[in-house]
């Protein structure tokens, strides 16, 4: 944990990529733009967001959530709310429990305490981190797989994957027989959500779709996130990047430690020197939007 790693130490090195870009005591660390803007992301996309609608229900609410690996505990008294049509970023550094949150989002981990609970029937779909491609097989069988475990086959499953293909760009729609090893980096990212969305889900888990992407490609994979909620779906996506994350999301959640630190939206006023001191660890458990 980052505010951890300044309490002990004497001098701090960050590195971005491999690359050390900056080395000081913590306050010089702190203070350092390189080191803030690797670690925040300040050059993350500007492109607007589109305005949250205001009639979106909750599709999955979570209250007093609490989960632990044997002795460690990832996520401590969660309350949230993820609703339809909304983008929702939950964001915090390396461990701060986003994988884990993301999961019991989704569904797939029970955790040890607290409730998940659903308002009405929805399917839920979780883009994992590293995105778990069947690497040799063909983007449209990669698409047929996600068919098959959602139990859709035969002329359905055509038709959804026709509908599914609509989504990605065109240079993937006419590529749909390469092995999915073979398309780029962001692609693959695409390829990913893609596969998610064959099973027609209302809300989708997307965990850290930026990752090892470049800038360009990132813009590209959160705009077509972004349509997912102009279609009505609920989008979560899971991001280590502040910036990014005011920057493409309706509805911020700072995670750190576990424990929500901070919720809010980029138009508060405020919310961002909140959300970065929440971040960084010197403000209070918040109750905004979001949380229940
Ligand atoms: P990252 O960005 O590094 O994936 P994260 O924010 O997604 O981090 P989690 O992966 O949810 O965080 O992890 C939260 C905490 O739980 C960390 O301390 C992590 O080491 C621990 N943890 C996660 N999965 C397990 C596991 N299967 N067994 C034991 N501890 C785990």
């Amino acid at each position: 944990m980052l505010e951890d790693l300044f309490a002990v130490a004497d001098r701090v090195v960050a590195f971005d990529f491999g690359r050390p870009i900056g080395g000081g005591t913590p306050a010089e660390i702190m203070a350092d733009e390189r080191v803030r803007s690797s670690y925040l992301g300040v050059t993350a996309t500007d492109r607007p967001r589109a305005a949250a609608p205001s009639t979106a229900g909750p599709v999955v609410r979570l209250s007093g959530v609490t989960h632990r690996y044997g002795g460690v505990t990832a996520l401590d008294a969660v309350d949230l709310v993820v609703r339809g049509g909304t983008v929702l970023a939950v964001v915090g550094a390396n461990g701060a429990g986003k994988s884990t949150l993301g999961q019991v989002l989704h569904g797939s981990l029970t955790p040890t305490a607290g409730s998940r609970v659903l308002p009405a029937p929805v399917r839920s779909s979780l883009v994992p981190e590293g995105r778990a491609l069947f690497r040799t097989l063909s983007v449209r069988e990669n698409l047929e797989v996600a068919g098959y475990a959602a139990g859709v086959t035969g002329r359905d499953l055509r038709a959804r994957i026709d509908r599914t293909v609509q989504w990605l760009p065109e240079r993937v729609r006419s590529r749909l027989s390469i092995p999915a090893a073979a398309l780029s980096g962001g692609e693959q990212q695409l390829l990913a959500v893609a596969r998610a969305l064959v099973a027609d889900p209302g809300l989708v888990v997307v965990d850290e779709p930026a990752l090892g992407l470049a800038p360009a490609l990132v813009d590209e994979v959160y705009a077509r996130i972004a349509h997912l909620a102009q279609d009505g779906v609920a989008v979560v996506v899971l991001e280590q990047l502040l910036t990014r994350a005011l920057a493409v999301a309706h509805e911020v959640v700072v995670l750190r430690e576990g424990v929500v630190r901070a919720a809010g939206t980029a138009d508060e006023p405020d919310f961002a020197a909140v959300a970065e001191r929440a971040y960084f660890g010197s403000a209070e458990p918040a109750s905004r939007a979001g949380t229940a």
